[in-house]
C-alpha cells in the first residue's frame, strides 16, 4: 500500500516555492514499498547561484542581522511553537520519506521544536568584550554574524541534522541557505513554510533542492558562501573542505563512525542490552553514532549475547506509519543490497550470524528496503564488517579478557565519534572514558544527546562541533573596535 502524497515539494527560495530552472522533477519512493510517494523539483547550479544571491540580499537589506538579537529570539521560538503545532504532520512526513517508525520521527521532531527553544534562549546573548589597553584608548569586540551560511545535510536524521546547525546560525543573524538530502527533502521544505509566519524575513532561510555533485558543491563555492556546515560521509565531506578551503571559508564537518560499547564484567547486562539493541537497530541502524561494535568481557558474553538475540528477533518490521512497528525500511534498495554485501562479505569471511542476517521473509514487506536486524560474531578484525562504517542494523561482537586490550580494540578505527562504556565502577567508568579516542562518551546509556551538550566527532568522524551554549560562535566574527579617547581632552 503505497501512501501518495498529492503535493509536488518544490524550492523555497525569497520566501516563495518554485520549480528548478530547468523545469525537471524526480518521483521519490516509499522505502517501505517502493511505490511513488512525491514528486520533488530537481534543483540545479543556477538555482543554487540564485539562492545564494538572494540571501546574500536578504542579510543585507532585512533587518535580521541588524535587529536585536531579542527579535530573532522571538521568530525562532514562534517557529518551534509552530513546528510543536503541526508535529504530528512533520512526523509522518519523515516517516513516509525515510521509513523510520513513527514513534523516532516524533521524537526527532520533539529535538527539533526544542533546538530551535534553545538557540532562540541564545540569540540575544551573542556578547562582545571589553579589553584594557595602555593610553587614552578603549578597545572592545563585538560578534557580528557571517552573512550567507550553507547547510548540506544527510538523509538519516533529515530534519534534525538540517536544523541543528541551521537554528544556530539563525540565531546568529545569518541568512542560510539549506540543502537537503536529495532522498529526503520534504520535512525541509515543509519546515520553510512556515519561516514567513513566524516572522523570519523572506530570503532569510532558503531551501535548494537536487544533487548534491551539482548543488551542493555550486553552493560551496559561491562567492557568498561565508560558512559551511556538512553533514554526510567523509568521502564528500572532505572534498567540500578542500573547496571551501581554496575560498579561505570555515567548514564544520559532522561524519562517520564506528561506535564501539565497551561492556566490563560488572555491568548491569539487562540495561546494557536493551541500549545497545536501541544503539544499533533504531532508526534500522542508520546512524552515525550508532553502537555497532560490541566489545564484551568474556563473562558476560553469553548472557549479554543471548538478550540481544532476543531482541533482535523479536522485533517487529513494517512500514513505519504502522502501529507497534518497531524497525522500518532502509532508505533506499540500493542501501539496503549495500548493508547485505557486508553481511555475506563477514559470514563468507568466517563470522558467526546469530541472528538475522538476510531480508525478512515476510510476504508483506517483499516489496520493501526491509533488512532483519543482524547480530555478527567473531568475524575477523581485518573484515571491513568490523572496520568499515555499514549504517545499517548490523553489530559485531568480540570478546575481551583484559580491559586495555578492549581500549586498544576500541580506539582501532579511523573514525572517533561516540564510544559507550558500561560499568558500574565509578572510577572504571571516567577513567576509562579518558582514554577512549572519540568526541563524545556515553556512559551506562545508549547514544543520546541533547540541544545543550555539545555533538563532535573526533579523528575521521569529523571537524568543530555543533550544539551547546557555544555553538553560536562558528557562526559569527569577532570584530575588534579599538577608539582613540582623544588624549585626554573632554570634546565640548
Ligand atoms: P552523503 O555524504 O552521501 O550525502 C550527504 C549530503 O551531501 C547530501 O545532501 C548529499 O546530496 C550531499 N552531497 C553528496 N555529494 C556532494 C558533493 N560532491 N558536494 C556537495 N554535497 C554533496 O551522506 P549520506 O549518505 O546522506 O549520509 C550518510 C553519512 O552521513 C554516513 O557516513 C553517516 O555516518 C554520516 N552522518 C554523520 C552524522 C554526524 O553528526 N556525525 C550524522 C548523520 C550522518
Amino acid at each position: 500500500m503505497a501512501t501518495t502524497l498529492e503535493a509536488t515539494f518544490e524550492l523555497y527560495i525569497g520566501g516563495k516555492e518554485q520549480p528548478g530552472s530547468k523545469g525537471e522533477q524526480r518521483t521519490l519512493l516509499d522505502p517501505a514499498t517502493n511505490q511513488p510517494l512525491a514528486r520533488v523539483a530537481v534543483g540545479s547550479r543556477d538555482d543554487a547561484r540564485a539562492a545564494m544571491e538572494v540571501a546574500d540580499r536578504a542579510f543585507r537589506e532585512s533587518n535580521w542581522a541588524a535587529d536585536d538579537g531579542a527579535r530573532r529570539a522571538k521568530a525562532l521560538w514562534k517557529l518551534a511553537g509552530l513546528l510543536e503545532a503541526n508535529a504530528d504532520a512533520f512526523a509522518r512526513l519523515e516517516t513516509l520519506n525515510q521509513g523510520k517508525p513513527l514513534r523516532e520521527a516524533r521524537g526527532d521532531i520533539g529535538y527539533v521544536v526544542r533546538t530551535f527553544e534553545y538557540f532562540a534562549g541564545l540569540a540575544d546573548k551573542v556578547e562582545g568584550e571589553t579589553i584594557a589597553v595602555p593610553g587614552p584608548r578603549f578597545d572592545y569586540t563585538v560578534r557580528e554574524p557571517l552573512g550567507v551560511t550553507v547547510h548540506i545535510a544527510p538523509w538519516n536524521y533529515p530534519l534534525l541534522l538540517a536544523m541543528r546547525s541551521v537554528a544556530p546560525a539563525l540565531a546568529a543573524g545569518n541568512a542560510v541557505v539549506l540543502k537537503p538530502a536529495s532522498l529526503t527533502p520534504l520535512t525541509a521544505v515543509a519546515l520553510a513554510r512556515l519561516a514567513k509566519e513566524a516572522g523570519i524575513p523572506d530570503g532569510i532561510l532558503n531551501v535548494v533542492l537536487g544533487s548534491g555533485a551539482e548543488v551542493g558543491e555550486a553552493l560551496v563555492q559561491d562567492a557568498r558562501c561565508r560558512s559551511v556546515t556538512f553533514t554526510g560521509s567523509g568521502e564528500v565531506g572532505s572534498r567540500l573542505a578542500l573547496l571551501a578551503a581554496a575560498r579561505l571559508v570555515p567548514v564544520t564537518l559532522e561524519l562517520g563512525g564506528k561506535g564501539p560499547v565497551v561492556v566490563l564484567a560488572d555491568a548491569d547486562v539487562d540495561r546494557a542490552a536493551k541500549a545497545i539493541g536501541f544503539g544499533i537497530f533504531g532508526n534500522a541502524g542508520q546512524m552515525c553514532w550508532a553502537a555497532s561494535r560490541l566489545l564484551v568481557h568474556e563473562s558476560l558474553r553469553a548472557p549479554l549475547v543471548e538478550k540481544l538475540r532476543g531482541i533482535a528477533d523479536r522485533m517487529k518490521l513494517g512500514p513505519g506509519v504502522q502501529d507497534g512497528v518497531e524497525m522500518g525500511p532502509l532508505v533506499s534498495q540500493e542501501h539496503a543490497a549495500h548493508v547485505l554485501e557486508y553481511v555475506e562479505e563477514a559470514r563468507s569471511g568466517g563470522g558467526q550470524v546469530v541472528a538475522g542476517g538476510s531480508r525478512p521473509t515476510d510476504e508483506a514487506l517483499r516489496a520493501g528496503n526491509f533488512v532483519r536486524p543482524t547480530i555478527l560474531a567473531d568475524v575477523p578484525a581485518t573484515s571491513r564488517a568490523v572496520r568499515e562504517e555499514i549504517f545499517g542494523p548490523v553489530l559485531c561482537v568480540s570478546s575481551f579478557t583484559d580491559v586495555d586490550e578492549a581500549i586498544r580494540a576500541a580506539n582501532d578505527t579511523p573514525y572517533g565519534l561516540l564510544a559507550a562504556l558500561w560499568t558500574r565502577d565509578l572510577g572504571s567508568a571516567h577513567s576509562l572514558a579518558r582514554r577512549l579516542d572519540s568526541g563524545m562518551v556515553v556512559v551506562n546509556e545508549a547514544p543520546t544527546s541533547f540541544p545543550q551538550t555539545p555533538f563532535a566527532g573526533a579523528k575521521s568522524s569529523g571537524l568543530g562541533f555543533e550544539q551547546g551554549a557555544r555553538a553560536l560562535e562558528p557562526f559569527t566574527r569577532r570584530k575588534n573596535v579599538l577608539v582613540h579617547l582623544g588624549g585626554g581632552k573632554r570634546v565640548a
